[in-house]
């Protein structure tokens, strides 16, 4: 009787191990891992950039979170992208996607663009505060092997950082109206390695080593309290945090250049610093 029972149970033991191996491939392809929610800059009519710019941002914006895509996947994460087209999503779109999928992460990709050529080098912004370990994170390693400067981390409110529930952070990869970063940006070779460096910052992992902060940032940093108070080197300012209307960008430059006037620690470098940050264009 006992020994019939047995001769049963050990002919269901290969569905059993294979239930097992079913249930456990799944957990290994993600379950486990999470979300994350990729968020390619601009697209269709947005070509994101400076009037004019010669490479298009949107077009690198998407092929990095492409690229970003095809790691993450092969990690097992559940991604999800606000695009996978050259298509024009409102940021207000973008941000239900990201909310949609509870304990997400959000991570969009950008380059940046400056009237002044020379301006250069990687940042990485974030709102709320549990978003900051995340930008730390992926910028440290981003930075780590862009040959390029490393122009801090940023708290400002973006549209997209602002009104997000999950942790969020925004990656300007570069310059494209830099010689050197446009080049950079327009080999494969150079955006896969960019989606590399932003995949291993999702799953924590440690840069490969620090770089520090642009000397004229390094200077703002210590000039600024909020940076005092932040046991993070790499962390730049924080930012009023104002919705980025072009009116209210008017009166914010005017405020912060009398600001900047008034602390006499400003140097000409950090004041063209703050020039290049401002005709920045993350969402815009
Ligand atoms: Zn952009």
């Amino acid at each position: 009787m006992l020994s019939n029972l047995l001769m049963n149970l050990r002919r269901f033991i290969p569905y059993v191990a294979l239930a097992g191996f079913i249930a456990f491939g799944s957990f290994a392809r993600g379950q486990g891992k999470g979300v994350v929610v990729i968020d390619a800059g601009h697209g269709g009519h947005d070509r994101g950039g400076v009037p004019g710019q010669r490479i298009s941002e949107k077009d690198k914006c998407l092929d990095v979170a492409l690229r970003l895509r095809r790691i993450l996947q092969g990690d097992g994460y559940k991604v999800v992208m606000t695009r996978e087209d050259d298509v024009f999503v409102p940021l207000g779109t973008r941000v239900t996607i990201g909310n949609s999928y509870r304990n997400s992460t959000f991570v969009s990709i950008h380059f940046n663009c400056s009237t002044r050529m020379g301006a250069n080098g990687i940042e990485t912004y974030y709102y709320s505060r549990d978003s900051a370990t995340l930008a730390a994170s992926i910028h440290r390693n981003v930075v780590a092997t862009a040959p390029t400067e490393n122009r801090g981390i940023r708290r400002r409110g973006f549209y997209v950082l602002r009104r997000a529930s999950n942790p969020a952070v925004l990656v300007e990869c570069g310059f494209l109206t830099n010689p050197e970063e446009g080049r950079l940006a327009q080999t494969d070779s150079y955006r896969q390695k960019l989606a590399e460096q932003i995949a291993r910052g999702i799953r924590r992992q440690p840069p490969p080593f620090n770089r520090p902060l642009t000397d004229s940032l390094l200077f703002a940093a210590q000039a600024s309290p909020v940076a005092e108070a932040d046991p993070n080197r790499d962390f730049v300012r924080a930012d009023a945090v104002r919705e980025r209307s072009s009116k209210k960008k008017k009166k914010r430059k005017k405020s912060k250049s009398s600001r900047t006037a008034k602390k006499k620690t400003s140097s000409a470098r950090e004041s063209s610093s703050k020039k290049e940050s401002s005709s920045t264009k993350a969402e815009g």
